[in-house]
């Protein structure tokens, strides 16, 4: 099955390209990102909320404007294989989901959901098969509003230049950039 305006083969591509392989979760990202797309109202205006980090996010940086960069798609990670598409004044949308209900007799997406076989012991060509053929069939949808006032959509507000480093940041922070009051996410070798 078509993942949007792709062939499967072109979407896989797209994935090397962008995530580095074809991972499994991305493939079945695409059909859930399309599915939840397909759901919406005509000309929404639609942001997205992504229930893992785990390959998912890409998948809707790929098939739709979404991206982190400009902060249209929010991350929680609550380690859930499920995406929502939603209006982004009104919060209304769609949640998709694999449901295990839907799956039939495909027992290596059934293996590879429940992480029942290590990477090894998955076969990944029938995997890949598998998840081509159901398509968008194994994808549960449901209407969902989302909480606003849950994501990060804060300015960082006006900037100011840290005393210690010279470097700028949010002068809301308090009187030190967070790399110099809280310790920087890197060292620096001497
Ligand atoms: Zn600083």
């Amino acid at each position: 099955m078509n993942v949007g305006p792709y062939k499967f083969s072109e979407f896989k591509e797209l994935a090397v390209k962008f995530h580095g392989y074809a991972a499994p979760g991305l493939l079945i990202g695409g059909y859930m990102t399309v599915a939840a797309k397909a759901a919406l109202p005509d000309g929404v205006l639609f942001e997205a909320l992504v229930e893992t980090y785990n390959c998912l996010p890409d998948a809707v940086q790929l098939l739709t404007p979404c991206s982190t960069g400009n902060k249209r798609l929010h991350v929680v990670h609550y380690g859930k294989t499920a995406l929502s598409l939603f209006d982004k004044y009104s919060g209304r949308g769609v949640r998709a989901r694999v449901d295990p209900g839907l799956l039939g007799p495909r027992p290596e997406i059934r293996a590879w959901i429940m992480k029942e076989k290590g990477k090894e012991e998955q076969d990944e060509a029938l995997l890949e098969q598998q998840i081509a053929e159901a398509g968008t069939t194994i994808i549960a949808l449901q209407p969902v509003t989302v909480d606003l006032s849950r994501l990060n959509r804060k300015s960082d507000g006006p900037l100011a230049f840290c005393p210690r480093c010279g470097e700028s940041f949010p002068a809301a922070h308090g009187g030190l950039c967070r790399g110099c009051a809280e310790g920087a996410p890197y060292s620096v070798p001497s």
